[in-house]
């Protein structure tokens, strides 16, 4: 039995404000991290700010994070602020900022190291610096998982990086939700569903893993009902960004397993959203596993069988269109990748493989 997560977690209303105490207390200078628009129209970036610049903290601003973040952005972001000696970093956006934001902590760290630091935990190293998650989407829990996603162009995919690094402390506020479109809340919300699904099948999974998936299933019932409405309440945002953390403290224990290791192919190559990429192999994920916890998470989730579930997703995030030589190709991949198919609890094999291709939601042209 393993339990860590070390983030002090808040999510409610005025939440950066609300903590300006707390995030004075990791110093006087600070690196801001954010993609290029968003963060300014959701107001979560003039918040930092405000709050910054009335708890006499200076910043600097890199707001160039591109989504899926490639492991050459890094290097681009550390040299823009290096000079400025930051104490600690604020991430804010959707899980590529935070994502982005705990590499470019970790190289700020350790000067004179090249981007080969970011793979490498064999040679000595300084702990990252703080970082501070604002998350302003739905899914990835990135601001309370150890996890920094980068994409290889050189592997043609993407690859969470061998440090964990938890931020120190996430600032949730419903409100930043407010003004996302309808397609990032429901790509990312079938990205936690991902994360609780791929959690309880797990072969890493325990029984406070399980914990954090069976109460977070339990409410993403609530959370396909949110979805689904289009006059959506302030408590209605505060579930949706909830039940994200939830699932982020669940893959902290146990990381993810097959469906999102055949996604990141398909955000590579066609650019899929990368909750809608996870969400293509979900039911058929559940559908190919074993059937005492097929069985437990349709009942969490109030299904009563799996095609009410896929009919579902298939409603929330459409289909995916793949050539038939690139499909066997990601068939053949997958089917050869020991570590994905050492996080499954039952025999995977290739036909297993082959099986949740088959069932998924892409279609072949
Ligand atoms: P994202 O790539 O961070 O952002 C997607 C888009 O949403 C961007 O265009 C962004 O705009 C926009 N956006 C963000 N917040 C918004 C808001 N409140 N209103 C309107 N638009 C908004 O999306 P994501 O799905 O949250 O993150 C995906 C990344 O997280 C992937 O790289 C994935 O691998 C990673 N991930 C990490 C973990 C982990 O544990 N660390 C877990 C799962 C996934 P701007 O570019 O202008 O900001
Ligand atoms: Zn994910």
């Amino acid at each position: 039995m393993f339990y860590n997560i070390p983030t002090k977690f808040f999510c409610e209303s005025s939440c950066i404000a609300n903590h300006a105490g707390d995030i004075a207390g990791f110093g006087k200078k600070a690196c801001i991290v954010t993609g290029k628009k968003s963060s300014r129209s959701n107001n979560s970036l003039n918040d930092v700010i405000d709050t910054l610049n009335a708890a006499g903290i200076e910043h600097v601003l890199y707001d160039r994070i591109e989504e899926n973040p490639s492991v050459e952005l890094i290097p681009d972001a550390v040299s823009y602020a290096r000079e400025f000696e930051p104490d600690f970093v604020i991430g804010i956006g959707g899980g590529s900022p935070l994502d982005a934001s705990k590499s470019i902590a970790l190289m700020l760290a350790n000067p004179g190291r090249g981007k080969e630091l970011l793979f490498d935990t064999v040679s000595d190293y300084n702990e990252a610096l703080p970082v501070i998650a604002v998350p302003t989407t739905c899914g990835t829990g990135s601001e309370i998982t150890p996890y920094s996603i980068l994409t290889l162009h050189d592997k043609k995919t993407k690859s969470s990086i061998p440090h964990h690094i938890f931020p120190k402390l996430a600032l949730a506020d419903p409100a930043y939700l407010k003004s996302a479109p309808d397609s990032i809340l429901k790509n990312t919300a079938v990205d936690a569903l991902g994360h609780f699904i791929e959690s309880y099948i797990n072969s890493r999974a325990t029984a406070i893993s399980r914990m954090f998936c069976e109460k977070g299933l339990s409410m993403w019932k609530h959370v396909r009902d949110i979805l689904k409405k289009s006059d959506r309440t302030d408590e209605d945002f505060e579930t949706l960004l909830i039940v994200s953390s939830f699932a982020g403290m669940a893959i902290s224990h146990t990381g993810t397993s097959l469906p999102h290791g055949m996604s990141y192919s398909l955000t590579y190559d066609y650019g899929v959203p990368h909750g809608k990429a996870v969400g293509t192999f979900l039911a058929s994920y559940i559908a190919n596993s074993d059937d005492v916890n097929r069985q437990e998470i349709l009942k969490l989730l109030g299904y009563s069988d799996i095609s009410e579930l896929q009919d579902d997703l298939k409603d929330l995030i459409g289909t995916v269109s793949v050539p038939k030589e690139i499909y066997d190709s990601y068939v053949n991949d997958m089917a050869h990748n020991e570590r994905k198919l050492a996080s499954c609890p039952f025999h995977a094999d290739g036909e297993t493989v082959a099986g949740i291709y088959k069932g998924s939601l892409i279609e072949i042209v």
